[in-house]
């Protein structure tokens, strides 16, 4: 990927995360804490809409989503994607939701999500999955973790606006 180093604006951010971590929340308000002319896409409600997933997980009650598809759908878009699957599509930088494992866990009980999918992602959140394939896909230098735990959906969407403005160092 392209980088773009700290200090300018980046073109395309992605915004991952294990399910629960507030990737959709926290996108929702990018426009209002922010003074950003910048577009968001929700790749779960693009993967539904055009039907870019091959397979239906009934044990997770998920789509898999087609990587292939999604990439060709996309080009070369600006802006901000959000999806726990982002990390694996091309990318200035690389924000990664975290929370801690038991909040989580909680966090997708009161979302309605099956004790056994809470706790599969309770236990990849701790195993720190999907941070680890950001970091192998797109290096060090473009990873952005933020800890969602003690934090307002606002006060992370504020985080991520100083990301794509190049505000803030990569790392923890
Ligand atoms: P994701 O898109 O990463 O799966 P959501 O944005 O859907 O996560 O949030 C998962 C659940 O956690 C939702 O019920 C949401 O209301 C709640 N939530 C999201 N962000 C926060 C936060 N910063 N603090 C507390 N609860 C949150
Ligand atoms: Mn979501």
């Amino acid at each position: 990927d392209e980088l773009s180093p700290p200090g300018t604006r980046a073109r395309r951010i992605v915004v991952t995360g294990t399910p629960g971590t507030g990737k959709t929340s926290a996108t929702e308000q990018v426009a209002e804490v922010g003074d950003l002319d910048i577009d968001v896409v929700h790749l779960n409600d693009l993967v539904k809409a055009e039907g870019l997933w091959t397979d239906r997980d009934e044990e997770r009650d998920t789509l898999v989503v087609d990587l292939g598809a999604v990439r060709d759908r996309l080009g070369d878009w600006d802006g901000i994607v959000e999806s726990h699957v982002a990390h694996h599509l091309e990318a200035d930088r690389v924000v990664v939701l975290r929370c801690r494992p038991d909040v989580l866990e909680e966090r997708l009980l009161n979302r309605g999500e099956s004790p056994g999918k809470a706790r599969e992602n309770r236990e990849s959140e701790a195993l720190d999955v999907i941070l680890s394939e950001a970091v192998e896909r797109h290096g060090r230098a473009s990873v952005y973790e933020i800890d969602t735990t003690d934090r307002s959906s606002s006060a992370v969407a504020e985080e991520i606006v100083a990301v794509v403005l190049g505000k803030r160092a990569p790392g923890a």
